[in-house]
């Protein structure tokens, strides 16, 4: 896949939203956010044709976006995307938690689904250059923090089955409160009976709103049944743990380890559960230091 052209921040060139939320409405939008329905003024994009690669890198106002019906995204599905969030520290800094692993991601994501890698630097540098415009949004207070959403979208204009040779990629921001708003409470989880959520061989392991959507039939299942959340076993014996509709899994045993099913292709390798396993392992099974 094509990685020409890594941008700096700078590289983003800049169009300011004509009318821009005021403080006062911001203040408003930002008081308690419904997660994922706020938005910031601003979104960056940049644009890759086969010939020119990565190109256009920009920040523009945020809109409705202007695509042919014929768009190959909303026929065969070529889409990938990435979940992190900018945290403001109380010395008024913004921060990330290890984008370049999102950056990784997202390009491996991509690969699967025949689009073409955003370079790690143009990734992080999108990033630098939206949150530096919308800065203001990125919320102050306890665990709030600004959603970012980056996308990667085959737009051409064609119903031919192969790849698309016109892709967007978007970066959009939510400023969102706290995951668990009133404290971490357990969710109850049910365990996906009829379906699965991956295969060997299938798409389990990138981010692609494909299996986003074959997991909503079995999330309700989950609900009809009275649970939050619903858990999917193998595909090939429907016997092991895999992982929730949206996120991985752990479980704390009795003597205090710590155990998550091997990621084999079908599970998303989340950055959540690297930074889990990364330091237990150099804790030892018990915790302890060994
Ligand atoms: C994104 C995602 C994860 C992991 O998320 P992190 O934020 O990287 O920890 C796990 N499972 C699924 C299905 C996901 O889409």
């Amino acid at each position: 896949m094509d990685e020409r052209s890594t941008v700096n921040a700078e590289q983003y060139a800049v169009t300011p939203h004509p009318s821009p939320a005021s403080a006062e409405q911001r203040a408003t939008l930002m008081a308690a956010p419904i997660f994922g329905e706020v938005f910031t003024d601003h979104v960056a994009r940049a644009t890759w044709t086969p010939d020119a690669g990565w190109a256009d890198h920009r920040i523009e106002p945020f809109a409705d976006l202007t695509l042919h019906p014929g768009a190959t995204v909303l026929h065969y599905g070529q889409q990938v995307f990435e979940g992190l969030k900018a945290y403001r520290w109380a010395d008024g800094t913004v921060r990330l938690f290890r984008p370049e692993a999102n950056a990784a991601r997202m390009a491996a994501s991509a690969t699967r689904l025949s689009l073409p890698a955003l370079p790690e630097d143009d990734f992080l540098a999108s990033i630098s250059a939206l949150v530096s415009v919308d800065r203001d949004w990125v919320p102050s207070e306890g665990e709030a923090s600004l959603y970012l959403r980056p996308l990667i979208i085959g737009t051409e204009a064609s119903l031919a089955v192969r790849p698309s040779r016109r892709v967007e990629y978007m970066l959009l921001a939510c400023p969102v409160g706290s995951y668990f708003s009133g404290g971490v409470k357990p969710v109850s989880i049910w365990v996906a009976q009829g379906f699965h959520r991956a295969g060997a061989g299938g798409t389990g392991q990138a981010k692609t709103a494909g299996n986003y959507a074959a997991s909503m039939q079995p999330q309700q299942q989950a609900q009809d049944h009275g649970c939050d959340q619903v858990l999917f076993l193998d595909a090939r014996e429907d016997r092991y743990i895999e992982e929730l509709g949206g996120m991985n899994v752990f479980a704390v045993r009795r003597d205090g380890s710590v155990w998550t099913p091997r990621v084999t292709g079908t599970i998303l390798e989340g950055v959540t559960r690297a930074s889990v396993i990364e330091p237990a392992a150099l804790l030892g099974p018990r915790g302890r230091r060994t």
